[in-house]
C-alpha cells in the first residue's frame, strides 16, 4: 500500500473530519476468466483501519482493471482508443455514424465497456489505414453535417499523403541498404532523398526545359551527380545508378519519382506511355546548396531542350557507359572524364 497524499477531509468510513490517505494497492482479480493485476486507488482510514473509494475512485478503478485485461487480450486501451479518434479530430459520434456503430458505442469503449475483437480490429485497421476512413467518408457524407466531413476528409487525406511518402522512402531506403558498405558507389555521399526531391523538382520547373520524360530526367539526375563528383569529388544524391539500354537510371527509379511527388501527365505513343513533368507551385529548394544549383543549371544548358534520343545518345558517347557492362552499377570514378565540364 502506498501513500499519494493524506488530505484533511470529511472520512465516510469514520464520519469525522481527520487526515485521510489516499493510498494506492496492487489488486489482482479476475475479469472474464482471464486473472488481471492493477492499481487500485482508494482511502484509507486508521482510525478503522479500513479502504473505501468514492464514486471517482471505483470508476478509474474499473477502468484501470479493464485496460489491463485489455492488453492481456491484445486489445486497444481506452486511451488508445481515444489517441486513434484523435488522430483525424473526430468526435465519438461521428466515427460511430461513419462506422454504422450505436450512437453510443465508441463513448462506451473509452470508457468501461470493453470492445470485442471484431470491433477493435475496425479500430486498428483505421488508424492505420486512412485511405479505408476516407472511403468510409465517403460512404457517409450524407448523414454527416458539412463542415465536419470536409474537416475530416482534409485530415485524412493529409494523414494519407504522410503515410504514403513515409511508405515510399522505407521502400527506397531498403532498396539502398545492400550499398550501405559502398560509398565509392553513391559517389561518396549517404542517399539523401530530399535532395532527390528538390532537384526533381527543379528540373521540372526551369525555364528551358523541355520534353522532361520519364528517361530523359533519370540521365539528368546521374549527369548532376557525375558532374559533381567531377568538380568536387563527390555526388550531390547519394543515389546509386544502373547501366541501361538506355544510359543511367538510379535504382529504385520508379519508387523515386512517386515519392518525388512532383505531377506528371501521361502520353500514349504506339510505343507505349510516356511521363511528362509538370511544374510545380513550390519553387523552394531549401536542401540545394549554390554549388549544386550551379551544376543544374550547367546540366539544363547542356540538355535542357534536347529530346529523349540527344540525350540517350550522348550518355552512350559517355566513358562511364562505356565501361560499364550492361546492368552493372555505373562507377562514379568514370565522372572524372566526363564530357561536361
Ligand atoms: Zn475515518
Amino acid at each position: 500500500m502506498d501513500t499519494i497524499q493524506t488530505v484533511n477531509r470529511l472520512c465516510e468510513c469514520c464520519m469525522e473530519e481527520h487526515a485521510v490517505q489516499h493510498v494506492v494497492i496492487h489488486e489482482n482479480t479476475q475479469f472474464r476468466r482471464v486473472s488481471v493485476s492493477y492499481d487500485a486507488h482508494y482511502f484509507y482510514c486508521d482510525r478503522a483501519d479500513e479502504l473505501y473509494a468514492d464514486e471517482e475512485m471505483i470508476s478509474r478503478n474499473d477502468i484501470a482493471m479493464k485496460n489491463e485485461y485489455r492488453k492481456t487480450c491484445g486489445l486497444l486501451t481506452a486511451d488508445e482508443i481515444i489517441g486513434i479518434r484523435e488522430k483525424y479530430k473526430i468526435s465519438q459520434q461521428d466515427l460511430c455514424r461513419l462506422l454504422g456503430w450505436g450512437d453510443k458505442t465508441i463513448t462506451r469503449y473509452e470508457g468501461h465497456q470493453v470492445q470485442d475483437k471484431a470491433h477493435d480490429d475496425i479500430l486498428r485497421k483505421i488508424d492505420h489505414d486512412p485511405k479505408w476512413f476516407l472511403d468510409l467518408l465517403e460512404n457517409a457524407q450524407a448523414i454527416l453535417p458539412e463542415r465536419a466531413y470536409c474537416k475530416y476528409q482534409k485530415i485524412a487525406r493529409e494523414r494519407y499523403e504522410h503515410l504514403q511518402e513515409l511508405y515510399l522512402k522505407q521502400a527506397i531506403l531498403s532498396r539502398y541498404a545492400r550499398y550501405m558498405d559502398r560509398p565509392e558507389l553513391s559517389g561518396y555521399r549517404e542517399l539523401n532523398l530530399n535532395i532527390v526531391k528538390d532537384i526533381i523538382r527543379y528540373f521540372a520547373n526551369a525555364k528551358n526545359m523541355m520534353y522532361l520524360y520519364k528517361v530523359k530526367l533519370m540521365k539528368l539526375l546521374w549527369y548532376s551527380d557525375a558532374l559533381s563528383f567531377k568538380r568536387f569529388g563527390h555526388s550531390i544524391t547519394g543515389l546509386v545508378y544502373q547501366a541501361l539500354p538506355m544510359g543511367a537510371v538510379p535504382i529504385g527509379y520508379d519508387t523515386i519519382i512517386e515519392f518525388s511527388g512532383v505531377p506528371y501527365e501521361e502520353h500514349e505513343y504506339d510505343n507505349g506511355t510516356a511521363y511528362e513533368f509538370l511544374p510545380t507551385s513550390n519553387k523552394e529548394y531549401t536542401s540545394l546548396s549554390t554549388e549544386d544549383m550551379d551544376i543544374l543549371e550547367t546540366i539544363i544548358a547542356c540538355f535542357g531542350t534536347s529530346k529523349k534520343n540527344d540525350i540517350v545518345e550522348a550518355m552512350h558517347e559517355e566513358e562511364a557507359y562505356k565501361k560499364t557492362a550492361p546492368k552493372d552499377i555505373i562507377l562514379f570514378q568514370h565522372a572524372k572524364n566526363l564530357s561536361i565540364t
